[in-house]
């Protein structure tokens, strides 16, 4: 079929002509070919997002009539659009179903939510100050593949809620269920050059959303490193950047918590999605006098797993991303081996041959880790958890803040004091009372963002609508 770049309302081909394989983790083989854009390409495309955004002053569409009707049609093609995203990146039919749930409800939500302006009373009462919100301008949005369509999904809705217009670079490994909607909302009538899709490699197609002068801002997500190259290459034009990067998350169990519900947060925290989550559990601090019984349950429900291609029915986990995203996992899990850790469970690829042609791993625990090894220290971007024992409450919430990364972190107790403590403590930009990483974790109607090295500013909710726009405070004499 070949699948093109959506630039001002159509679908057209690279101005070099060039295409490149999409390929399914799954099994290696080829899903469908897909434009290779380049800078020329993402030229054109800002210049019709910004002709687009000068056309706006007059037209005045009604953007949220526009997503209205787009999340209908969503739910409509919940099942063409899951499926291409579960060839292409690999996760299980319900687990992309979920995903493409959340994009209908994304797009539903912004729909209704406007920038907040208001009217202040100043101390000079013979004035009346006024404080607006404006569109930000043409926004590029870079894109990761773990969750290719949720969160392409917030960026498209909150920019355009806000009045600006955009342009998205998908990861080059998952753009295509990112192009098929564009179908949709061509359908529902988004005006020509309001959102456009170049498809091509980070270093150019990226990179140019990012040096362009008519870009005025950048909301990326994705690894921790190439937010800090994104946020050197934008200071040279302090450009406005939203950036939601890697974390290590923690995950405090209690030993008054209730063990069958940790476990299953830990489970489910852990393993779906194949651990490629940023809001996924990546450390484990259990109380020592719970920790034998709690890692006896979670062994058993990891034994429990069925890897295999996401698109059977009876598949609970899906392969890795890649075979280089499964080699950094090996890497990870098994330089802590070397380092004294003890395996639990997994460690290896799985030895079935008909999962030999794809980038699976097997579910892994892994106990008795050291605090600088690299499943601790490193994010692990893949399904390996390390278990670390600690004797109280101060001692877990020392050693869930020992990271470089702040996105989320949990603890399950049912003491409301130990909560309130840790709530306040954690170090993360989302703390998670006895709630499950993924149920809780992934609430379009609050903010979402990280402390330190997790990234800078905020997505979803009212925040991510308002980091759409600029802030222009008018006084009348
Ligand atoms: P990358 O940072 O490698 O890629 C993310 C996107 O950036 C891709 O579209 C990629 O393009 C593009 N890109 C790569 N290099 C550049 C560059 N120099 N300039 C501009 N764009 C570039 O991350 P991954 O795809 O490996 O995603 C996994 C990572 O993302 C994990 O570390 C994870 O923690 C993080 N993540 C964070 C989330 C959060 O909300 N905090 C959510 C999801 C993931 P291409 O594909 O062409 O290389």
């Amino acid at each position: 079929m070949g699948f093109k770049l959506f630039i001002n309302g159509e679908f057209v081909d690279s101005s070099s002509g060039e295409e490149y394989e999409v390929t399914n983790p799954a099994n290696g083989k080829v899903v469908d070919s897909v434009a290779r854009g380049n800078v020329q390409d993402v030229r054109a495309a800002i210049d019709y997002a910004s002709d687009a955004l000068k056309r706006e002053k007059s037209a005045k569409t009604n953007i949220s009539k526009i997503l209205q009707v787009v999340s209908g049609l969503i739910r409509d093609h919940e099942t063409e659009l899951a499926t291409l995203m579960t060839l292409e990146q690999g996760k299980t039919l319900q687990e992309s179903r979920g995903e493409i749930k959340f994009f209908a409800h994304t797009m539903e939500y912004y729909a209704g939510l406007k920038a907040r302006g208001s009217q202040v009373q100043i101390s000079d009462a013979t004035k009346l100050a006024v404080v607006e919100k404006e569109p930000v301008g043409v926004v590029g949005a870079i894109v990761p593949w773990n969750n290719p369509i949720l969160l392409m999904g917030a960026k498209v809705a909150a920019s355009l809620a806000a009045g600006s217009s955009i342009v998205v670079k998908p990861a080059s490994t998952t753009p295509l269920s990112t192009l098929k909607s564009m179908e949709l909302f061509k359908q529902a009538g988004i005006p020509d050059g309001l959102l456009n899709v170049v498809t091509g490699p980070g270093q150019t197609v990226g990179e140019e959303l990012v040096r362009n002068p008519r870009t005025r801002k950048v909301s990326f997500t994705g690894e921790t490193a190439t937010g800090k190259r994104i946020m050197e290459l934008a200071s040279a034009q302090l450009k406005r950047v939203t950036l939601e990067l890697g974390g290590s998350n923690p995950i405090i169990i209690c030993d008054d918590a209730d063990l069958d519900a940790a476990v299953n947060a830990t489970l489910n925290g852990r393993f779906r999605n194949a651990g490629q989550g940023c809001m996924c559990v990546k450390r484990t601090y259990v109380f020592d006098n719970v920790a034998p019984r709690f890692v006896s349950k979670l062994k058993e429900k990891v034994q429990s797993i069925r890897i295999g291609d996401g698109m059977k029915p009876e598949t609970t986990m899906g392969p890795v991303h890649s075979m280089s995203q499964r080699s950094k996992v090996e890497t990870q899990v098994n330089d802590t081996i070397s380092g004294g850790a003890t395996l639990l469970i997994g460690g290896t690829e799985p030895t079935e041959s008909d999962l030999r042609a794809g980038s699976f791993y097997m579910p892994t625990l892994v106990a008795d880790v050291e605090k600088n090894s690299k499943l601790v220290a490193e994010e692990c971007f893949g399904p390996a958890l390390p278990i670390m024992t600690v004797s109280n409450l101060d001692e877990a919430i020392e050693s869930a803040n020992s990271s470089i990364y702040g996105l989320g972190a949990s603890i399950w107790t049912k003491d409301l004091s130990r909560a309130k403590k840790a709530a306040s403590q954690l170090e993360a930009g989302t703390v998670l009372v006895n709630s499950m990483y993924g149920a809780g974790g992934w609430e379009i109607e609050v903010p979402m963002g990280g402390f330190k090295q997790s990234g800078i500013g905020r997505e979803y909710g009212i925040e991510g609508l308002e980091s759409y726009t600029e802030t222009k405070t008018i006084i009348f004499g």
